[in-house]
């Protein structure tokens, strides 16, 4: 699918929301209908999961296909999908507009130089772990191999604070904004873990510079397999929009 001018493009704000993981149709094609209607620019929504323990859902992988394909389908949208390993790509390719690498794998070199031979955009996570020069560097195996579209999203990182799921990096957004050429987003359900935290991060986020970001929603959060307490709802999504309406203005952009 072509991306619609406004996508990631100068002076625009990107949004990007939607589960973590994709835990079934009904309830992705819910929140993908409410996240259309409320202005959002791409869905995101996991079929492979790298979770912590291994008894966790992993993801609907392969046979979730089909949902992503009915969403696209109904809501002419981007789908943002995470992939975890090489031997996926092939069959992910003709569903995906851009494939997220997540903070897991943002050190995995051979995954990395893979999707540097597509054609689709990569939205490279941080890891948890790393320097700025170890996130740029891991951008060059992807470049390298003809993919120069890599997108940056900065997730928050681990410090020695533990009140939080992890502390969000908002210089670096800043530092990448002013020192490279790399589009950045920002994920603050990641970043912070907590839904009531999401709204002020992503303001932040976009006084810091960012070109967008990219936030867990769940409109049937009850029923959420993976990271339920870090998703807000498409009517909390409308709320932040009509913030960022007042807010992007004032430093040259807007959605
Ligand atoms: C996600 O976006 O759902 C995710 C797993 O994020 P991260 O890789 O940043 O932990
Ligand atoms: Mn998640």
């Amino acid at each position: 699918m072509a991306f619609g001018t406004s996508f990631l493009a100068p002076g625009r704000f990107t949004l990007v929301a939607g589960p973590c993981s994709i835990d079934s149709e009904q309830t992705f094609l819910k929140t993908a209908a409410n996240l259309k209607e409320k202005g959002v620019n791409g869905l995101r929504g996991a079929l492979f999961k790298m979770r912590t323990h291994s008894n966790s859902f992993q993801g609907l992988g392969f046979e979730g296909l089909a949902i992503l394909e009915k969403a696209k389908t109904l809501y002419s949208l981007p789908i943002f999908t995470e992939v975890t390993d090489p031997r996926q790509i092939e069959r992910l390719d003709n569903y995906v507009d851009v494939y997220q690498v997540g903070a897991r794998n943002m050190f995995n070199y051979e995954l990395l130089k893979e999707l540097g031979k597509t054609k689709k955009p990569i939205l490279l996570k941080r890891s948890f772990s790393a320097l700025i020069d170890e996130w740029i560097a891991a951008a060059d195996y992807i470049q390298k191999e003809g993919n120069k579209n890599v997108i940056f999203c900065e997730r928050g990182i681990r410090t020695f604070e533990n009140k939080l799921r992890n502390t969000l990096d908002l210089a670096t957004v800043a530092y990448i904004k002013q020192n490279t050429s790399f589009k950045v987003m920002v994920d603050p359900s990641h970043g912070t873990g907590s839904r009531a935290l999401i709204k002020p991060m992503a303001l932040a986020a976009a006084a810091a510079g960012a070109d967008g970001l990219l936030i867990e929603v769940h409109d049937e959060v009850d029923k959420a397999q993976s990271d339920e307490l870090q998703a807000i709802n498409s009517m909390e999504f409308g709320e932040i929009v009509v913030a960022l309406k007042k807010i992007l203005p004032a430093f040259g952009k807007s959605l």
